[in-house]
Parts: structure tokens; C-alpha cells; sequence
């Protein structure tokens, strides 16, 4: 792979990594102050809830003290039967007596109440949840809340107190309801109406406010609200679809004035908030009253708790950019370790590289050294057959230089035709063979030379292989012209006669005994002369030795030119020679031996100037499919020869293995 490439792919890695690393610490970040929102806006709706619950327990405490004033019961039994008695409703003029009777009568404990207490309604109703007094707004009163107040109506029926948010027609907080009974003289408690008790909701809000450590806004829906206040009770702060009950602080009404609130929904949410700056928490939830909750009912409107989180945010966005940074340091780092090792691991490599790189050299350098005095020729062949290699001896051999062979197919150089000019096939080449089956081979070829002529090699061609396919072959060669011309000399020297170049005893007498072997498997005829120079001491003693070696000698000559190729002559010992002479009968043989001895007699040996006419007496016998040995023919045509010395020299005599004589040649002539 590439360096370079190696160095991206790592970059790549590393950053991927560093870059998942940071995004994790990123969330981990935004995770920590998830949780923390979320139970922080579980606190506050919980607290909220709680000192709500407390609240609605006081003012139904409050209330129910209140009507147990024995006043109380007496001035809102007569007012009940007053108002009965002027027609219902708001009553005639004793039930305005009675009215103001109760309100002197309450006057004092409203003020302490409310001062004490933080008690701003208080609501005096008769039977039938029929309004008789609101200190607060006494001019109020007649009106039936039956309908809007389920509280109320839930009071009256089973005389139980009460205490929750509701929204009246004069009056939206929080609400303590009881019954008011008189003892009647029978013991009996009898009902004569009902006191209502609110408080401040402004001054709760404000000591909620504080347990919560935030601020809380009470928003009432305009839908609930104006079927149901009175106008001029209803609350002043009015903003698209919410009044603001109460608020601890003013900003609420910014935020709905821009519609910076999310929808506000009636389980508890919490959001984060930007305004002038500032993050603020903002936890909503539905803000309950009776109907809503205990009769499941749409709940009246919002309750907003929020708080001030811009340092909470502050940290977690500094954690953010601390993930960021702690990331992109930490890949620039790590990345930097990366490079430098990438660098060393490079340089280490590069080293090893060159060490091992000047090692190949050597080493090819040497071989090709040793491929160069190598006395053989050597050449690498490879999968498709071209030479890839070839050494200086092999270039010697074949004529060629090596830009004239690299490439090419070693076949079509030097093994195209075979000596007798024949063609010689690439299938049978083997070269072309090894390189097919992967078998060695060794063997002896006629290869040729690049000016056409052609030299006997001894040939060894060894596979490559790898990874068991064969590759290629390395060819391995030498001339052995000279090994073959010695191996014919010796052959000559163990053969031959040295002075007259005809087979010796020994090869005649193989030659002989061959030739037998093949009449016995195949038939046929062969005969057998025996030669020898007549009165041939007298040669060497007039003429000498010498002059006795030259007659010899030419004599073999005139056998040479007389016989043919295939017939054989041996010396088998001074001046006896004989002649084998396959294919013939006992005629044919005749004939040649008398053209023979013949043409020996008219053409004598000359030394110089000196003529030595000598002449040759011949034994013939034919050979016999039941001769055993060698020795049979041999002793038949010594005798045959025995018989032309007898008869006189200078003749032929043919054995004739019936009448067991010899019968001279002209004899057997006219008789055969
Ligand atoms: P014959 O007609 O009865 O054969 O008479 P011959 O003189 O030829 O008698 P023989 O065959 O017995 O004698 C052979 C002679 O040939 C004897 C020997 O000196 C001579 N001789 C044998 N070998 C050689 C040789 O290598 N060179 C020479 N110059 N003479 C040889
Ligand atoms: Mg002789
Ligand atoms: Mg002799």
C-alpha cells in the first residue's frame, strides 16, 4: 500500500475517532443538564403542588372556624327565612337588614383575617347556594352560583368542608368552603347556609415563590373566564387568550406579549427560554380547579414556574466547547504521534529495504557471475515460453547475442530442424514439454547454430515451480561433439584392425554371431569367406615387412571396393582375412569372391616405383540355420580355404556339407 495512502486512511481513522469521541462528550454534556431540568422541573410542580394543597387545607380550616360563630349561624338562619319570606333571591328590605347585621357582625374578624391571614373573600351563601354577602363587594349578592359552583353545590349535599382553586363571579383563587349549622332546640343541627373563605393569591405566590426559589405566574384562560366573571372582577392584565391571575414577576407578560411561550399544554413541560440574554426554565402545567379536578373538567388555566438558568447553560455550553476543543487537541496530538511513527516506521523500512535490495544485487550479481563462467549454457525460459535469461557460454554455443534471443522462443532458435533436415515439432520438443507437464528431462539433442550448423548437446531441463504451477524451465546444455568423436575412436581402436581398418577377431566374430542370430529369427541367406594371401612369407622376406604391411593394407582396400557396405570384413589373424556377406547364397558369394580375387590379382599392391603381385586363395560356405556358434561356419570355410591352398592357390573353393569334401570352384560350377 502506498505511504501515502497509509497516511490518509490513518488521518481518516483518527479523526473519525476524535470526532465520535467529542460528539459523545457533547451529548454527555447536554445529558447532564437534561436530567438536571428534568428533575428540577419535577421539584417545582411537586412543591408547587404540595404548598397548594397545604394552602387549600388552611382556608377550609379558616372557614370552618368561622362557622362555628353561633352569630354567624343565627343572622344567616334569620337571613335564609327572610329572604324566603320576600319572595326569594336577593330578599326584600329585612333581608338587607340582616345582611348588614352580618357584615357589622364580621367586620371585625374580616380585618383581622386579612391582615393576619392574607384572607381577601369572604362569601356568606344561604341554602340553595344562593349569594347573601361578599365583604369585599357587598353591593354583589342574590345571584345563584349552583350552576358554577360544583364546590359549592357538593358542600351543600353532604355538609363536608372543602378546599380548592375555583373561579367564581367575583372571585378566582383559593377557596375554603363549609357548611354553617344551627343546634335547634330538638338537638338537631340544622343547615342555614354556607361560608366561603379565599386568600391573597398574589401573597401565596409570592411565599411559594420563595420555598421554590423561582417565580410563579397563574394564567387564566379568557374562554373559562369571561362566561363566568363578572367584568369588573375579572383580572386587569388581559393577553391574547390568557389574563394573569398573579405573577411574581412582570416578565410573563412580555413573553406572552412576543409569543415567546411554547403552546402550553396541561402535563407538566419545562422549556428552555432566551430572553434579553437570559435562559430561563420554564416548567407549565394545567392549573386545576374543582371542576377540572374532581369533576374532569377543562382545567381554568396555566401555571408557569420559571427560573433563571443562564450560568446552568453557561457550563454545559463551556462543557460543549471543552468536548470540542479536548477533541480537536487530542486528534491534533494523537495525529502528530501518528505522523512520527508513520515517519520512523518509513525510515526503518526504507533502511531494511536498501540493506535488503543491495543484498539482492550481490547475490544476482554474483549469479550472474557464476552463470557466466559456467562452462554449460544456461538459459531461463519462462511460462510463455521466451527466454528471460541466457549466459555467455550458451551465447557462445549457439553464435547468437543476447539481444537476439531475450524474448524469444528458445525452440525456434535452436531446435527448429533436426540434422538430416527434417522438421522438428514443437510437441516433441523438450523444452516445451517440461514446460507443459512440469517433468524433468535429460536427454541428447542435436541443437542448432545461428549460421545453421548443428552440434550434439547434452541437454538437462529442470521445472521452476511455484506454488506447484510450473513457471518456467532453466535449460542447461553443452556441446558434446568431442565427447562423441572420442567415445567413435575408442570404439574404432576396440573394433578395428590399426593396420588395415578391417574389423578385428573379436568385433568380426560378434558381427558374425549377430548376423546368425538375425537369419535364425528372420530367415534368409548370409555366406561366410575365408581369405588368405598366398605365399605371403615370401612377400615379406623379399620385399620386407613393411612392403608385407602396404600389400595387407591394400588388399583390405580392394575388399572395401568390392563388397558392399553392408557386408563385413575382419582380420582374423596375419594375413587371413574374412569376409561376411549377408543376403547371399552360396552363388552370389562365389561371384564376388572370384570378382575378388580377380581383381586383387590384376591390380597389385604398389610401394613407389616397386609392383608386388600377390594373389588370394578363398574358402566359401554358406551359413546353416542349425549352426550353433560362430565356429562351425569357421571351420568350414578354413577347410573350403584349406582345399584352394591344396588345390593350388589363387582359387576359390566352395564347402559343400554334403559329400563332406571340397569340391573346387569350376567343379562345383559345372556339377551345381
Ligand atoms: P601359404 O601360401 O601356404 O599361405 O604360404 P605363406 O607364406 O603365406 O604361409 P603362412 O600363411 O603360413 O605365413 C604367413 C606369414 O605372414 C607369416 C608371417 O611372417 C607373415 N605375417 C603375419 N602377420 C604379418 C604382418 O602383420 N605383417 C607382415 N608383413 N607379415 C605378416
Ligand atoms: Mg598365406
Ligand atoms: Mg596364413
Amino acid at each position: 500500500m502506498p505511504y501515502r495512502l497509509v497516511v490518509l486512511l490513518s488521518s481518516a481513522a483518527l479523526a473519525a475517532i476524535f470526532a465520535v469521541v467529542g460528539y459523545y462528550l457533547y451529548l454527555q454534556a447536554d445529558r447532564r443538564i437534561d436530567i438536571e431540568l428534568a428533575g428540577e422541573a419535577n421539584r417545582l410542580h411537586n412543591v408547587y403542588a404540595v404548598q397548594n394543597e397545604v394552602l387549600a387545607k388552611r382556608t377550609q380550616a379558616l372557614a370552618y372556624s368561622l362557622a362555628a360563630n353561633a352569630e354567624i349561624q343565627r343572622l344567616l338562619d334569620e337571613g335564609h327565612k327572610a329572604v324566603w319570606a320576600e319572595g326569594g333571591g336577593a330578599g326584600g328590605p329585612r333581608a338587607a337588614a340582616l345582611r348588614e347585621a352580618l357584615r357589622k357582625t364580621v367586620t371585625e374578624q374580616w380585618i383581622d383575617l386579612h391582615t393576619r391571614y392574607g384572607v381577601d373573600h369572604l362569601h356568606f351563601l344561604l341554602p340553595g347556594i344562593v349569594s347573601f354577602l361578599r365583604i369585599r363587594t357587598p353591593e354583589h349578592f342574590g345571584d345563584s352560583l349552583a350552576e358554577i359552583q360544583p364546590m359549592l353545590a357538593d358542600v351543600e349535599r353532604d355538609l363536608d368542608p372543602r378546599g380548592s382553586f375555583v373561579v367564581a363571579h367575583t372571585y378566582a383563587g383559593m377557596l375554603g368552603a363549609t357548611a354553617v349549622t344551627r343546634p335547634q332546640s330538638d338537638g338537631k343541627q340544622q343547615f342555614v347556609g354556607m361560608l366561603e373563605i379565599g386568600y391573597d393569591i398574589g401573597a401565596h405566590l409570592s411565599s411559594v415563590s420563595a420555598q421554590l426559589d423561582a417565580d410563579i405566574a397563574l394564567l387564566l384562560d379568557s374562554e373559562r373566564v369571561d362566561g363566568l366573571m363578572w367584568e369588573a372582577q375579572r383580572p386587569i392584565a388581559s393577553i391574547g387568550q390568557y389574563y394573569i391571575l398573579a405573577t411574581t414577576r412582570p416578565e410573563v407578560a412580555d413573553w406572552l406579549d412576543a409569543g415567546a411561550l411554547p403552546p402550553l399544554k396541561r402535563k407538566p413541560q419545562s422549556h428552555l427560554l432566551t430572553w434579553q440574554g437570559h435562559q430561563f426554565q420554564v416548567v407549565t402545567f394545567a392549573l386545576d380547579d374543582y371542576l377540572s379536578r374532581v369533576k374532569a373538567g377543562q382545567p381554568p388555566g396555566t401555571v408557569l414556574i420559571w427560573r433563571d438558568v443562564t450560568s446552568l447553560v453557561g457550563e454545559r455550553d463551556s462543557e460543549h466547547a471543552a468536548a470540542i476543543r479536548g477533541a480537536m487537541c487530542g486528534y491534533a496530538l494523537a495525529q502528530t504521534c501518528i505522523l512520527l511513527l508513520l515517519r520512523l516506521l518509513r525510515r526503518q523500512w526504507e533502511r531494511c529495504l536498501k540493506q535488503s535490495t543491495a543484498t539482492i544485487e550481490k547475490l544476482l550479481r554474483r549469479n550472474a557471475l557464476l552463470l557466466d563462467t559456467a562452462a554449460d549454457g544456461i538459459c531461463g525460459v519462462d511460462a510463455a515460453g521466451n527466454i528471460t535469461f541466457i549466459n555467455r557460454a550458451a551465447l557462445a554455443i549457439h553464435g547468437y547475442r543476447a539481444d537476439e534471443v531475450m524474448g524469444k522462443n528458445p525452440h525456434h532458435l535452436f531446435h527448429h530442424h533436426r540434422p538430416d533436415g527434417r522438421p522438428c515439432p514443437t510437441e516433441t520438443c523438450s523444452f516445451m514439454r517440461t514446460l507443459a507437464d512440469g517433468e524433468a528431462r535429460e536427454s541428447e539433442e542435436w541443437l542448432c547454430r545461428r549460421d545453421g550448423s548443428f552440434f550434439p548437446a547434452r541437454i538437462i531441463i529442470t521445472p521452476i515451480h511455484e506454488q506447484e504451477r510450473t513457471v518456467g524451465v532453466v535449460v542447461v546444455f553443452h556441446d558434446i561433439t568431442e565427447q562423441r568423436n572420442r567415445q567413435k575412436a575408442l570404439l574404432q581402436l576396440a573394433t578395428t584392425d590399426s593396420l588395415t581398418g578391417a574389423s578385428n577377431r573379436r568385433h568380426f566374430l560378434d558381427q558374425l554371431e549377430a548376423e546368425m542370430a538375425r537369419q535364425r529369427r528372420h530367415g534368409g541367406y548370409a555366406s561366410l569367406l575365408m581369405s588368405d594371401l598366398d605365399f605371403f612369407k615370401h612377400v615379406n622376406d623379399t620385399h620386407g615387412h613393411a612392403a608385407g604391411d602396404a600389400v595387407l593394407s591394400h588388399f583390405v582396400h580392394t575388399v572395401h571396393q568390392t563388397v558392399r557396405r553392408s557386408d563385413a570384413i575382419g582380420r582374423l589373424g596375419g594375413e587371413e582375412f574374412a569376409i561376411l556377406l549377408p543376403g547371399d547364397g552360396i552363388h552370389g558369394a562365389r561371384e564376388l569372391a572370384e570378382r575378388l580375387r580377380r581383381t586383387f590379382e590384376a591390380n597389385p599392391a604398389r610401394i613407389g616405383n616397386l609392383i608386388i603381385p600377390v594373389t588370394v586363395s578363398i574358402g566359401i560356405t554358406e551359413l546353416q540355420a542349425d549352426d550353433m556358434g560362430s565356429e562351425a561356419p569357421l571351420r568350414r570355410a578354413d577347410e573350403a580355404l584349406y582345399a584352394a591352398k591344396a588345390a593350388g592357390r589363387n582359387r576359390i573353393e566352395l564347402y559343400d556339407p554334403a559329400r563332406r569334401q571340397h569340391i573346387p570352384a569350376e567343379k562345383a560350377e559345372s556339377t551345381g
